[in-house]
C-alpha cells in the first residue's frame, strides 16, 4: 500500500522527532494535539533541529525548507482522517489512547494504516478495539527520533502481512532500522530498560548510591552513554512509571513492582527534563541532581 501521507497524534518529545523524521523523508505530515502550545512548540523545535542539522552539513538548506513546509498542524483530531498512516503518540496511558482511537475512526479512510508508539500497551487490545485490527501495529520509535536508529514493529494478534510489509518499507524509506518484536508487555528495548531504570530508582532509594554516584557508575562502569537516571529524566518519568506499572500487571511478576521514589517524583510533577526537575534539577545553567 502506498503511503504519502501521515497523521500524528501528540507533538510532545516523541510526536515532533516523528513528524520532523517523516517530513525530511518527504512525507506530508499533519500533526494534531489537544494543546496549541504544544502544537506551537512542536513546530518551533522541529525548525530548530531541522537547522542544526543543516548547519552541521547532515542536510541540505533546501531539504530543510522543504521539510518544514510539508508539516502543518490541527486542533481538530478528524483532520487527520484524511492520511494514509496515523500515529498516536499521545500520553501513555490506555484510556488516552483509546479514546482517541474511537473518535479517529468515523474520519478514517477505509484502507488507513493504524500505529501506536506506545512504549508498553498491549497492541492487540488496543486494535481490538478499532474497525480494523488487520491494520493496526505497534510502531515504536526511540527518543530521540531524528538522532536513534531503531524502530520496534510489534505486530498483534490480528496485524496482517500487508501491512507489517508496508511498516517495514517505511522504515526503509526514513532510513531506519526495523526490529521486530511480538506483543507482549513493554516489547524488547522497553523489557530490558525499565527494569533497570527502576532498580536504579531503587539504588537511591535504599542509600546505596547518590544520584551522582548511580550515573557515574552506569556509564564509567558499563559503557552506557547515559546514567539510568539521566536516561529516566530524558525519557519522563511518568512514562517510566507508566511502563513499569504495565510490566507489574501485565507479567505479574513482584520484580516489576515501580519504585515508591519514583511514584513520589511523579506525583509531585517532577517529571524530569520535560517540567524541569526529575532526578536533576534543569533549571540553572547546569543539572543539578536533586538527592
Ligand atoms: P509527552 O508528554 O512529551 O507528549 C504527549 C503529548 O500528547 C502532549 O503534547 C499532550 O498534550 C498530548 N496529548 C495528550 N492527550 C491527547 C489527546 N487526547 N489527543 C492528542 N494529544 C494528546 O510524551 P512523549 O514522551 O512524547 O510520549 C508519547 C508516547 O510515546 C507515549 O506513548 C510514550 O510511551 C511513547 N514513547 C516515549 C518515549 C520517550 O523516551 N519519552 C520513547 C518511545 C515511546
Amino acid at each position: 500500500m502506498a503511503i504519502n501521507s501521515v497523521g500524528v497524534v501528540g507533538a510532545g518529545q516523541m510526536g515532533n522527532g516523528i513528524a520532523h523524521v517523516f517530513a525530511l523523508a518527504g512525507y506530508d505530515v499533519l500533526i494534531s494535539d489537544i494543546s496549541q502550545d504544544a502544537l506551537d512548540n512542536a513546530v518551533t523545535l522541529i525548525d530548530k533541529n531541522l537547522e542544526r542539522q543543516a548547519s552541521r552539513g547532515k542536510i541540505s538548506e533546501d531539504d530543510r525548507k522543504a521539510a518544514m513546509g510539508r508539516i502543518k498542524t490541527t486542533l481538530n483530531l478528524a483532520d487527520l482522517g484524511q492520511t494514509d498512516l496515523i500515529i498516536e503518540a499521545a500520553t501513555e496511558r490506555e484510556t488516552v489512547k483509546q479514546a482517541i482511537f474511537e473518535d479517529l475512526l468515523p474520519h478514517l479512510k477505509p484502507n488507513t494504516i493504524l500505529t501506536s508508539n506506545t512504549s508498553s500497551i498491549s497492541i492487540t487490545r488496543l486494535a481490538s478495539r478499532t474497525d480494523r485490527p488487520e491494520k493496526f501495529m505497534g510502531f515504536h520509535f526511540m527518543n530521540p527520533v531524528p538522532v536513534m536508529q531503531l524502530v520496534e514493529l510489534i505486530r498483534g494478534i490480528a496485524t496482517d502481512d500487508e501491512t507489517y510489509q508496508t511498516l517495514l518499507d517505511v522504515v526503509e524509506r526514513i532510513g531506519k532500522t526495523a526490529a521486530s518484536a511480538e506483543d507482549f508487555p513493554a516489547f524488547i528495548v522497553n523489557r530490558i530498560l525499565m527494569p533497570m531504570i527502576n532498580e536504579a530508582v531503587y539504588t537511591l532509594y535504599e542509600g546505596v548510591g547518590n544520584v551522582q554516584s548511580i550515573d557515574s557508575a552506569m556509564k564509567l562502569g558499563t559503557n552506557h552513554p547515559m546514567g539510568p537516571l539521566e536516561l529516566a529524566d530524558f525519557i519522563g518519568l511518568d512514562t517510566c512509571l507508566a511502563i513499569m506499572n504495565v510490566l507489574h500487571e501485565g507479567l505479574a511478576d513482584t520484580k516489576y513492582r515501580p519504585c515508591p521514589l519514583l511514584t513520589k517524583y511523579v506525583e509531585a510533577g517532577w517529571l524530569g527534563r520535560k517540567t524541569g526537575r526529575g532526578f536533576y534539577d534543569y533549571r540553572g545553567e547546569t543539572p543539578v541532581p536533586t538527592r
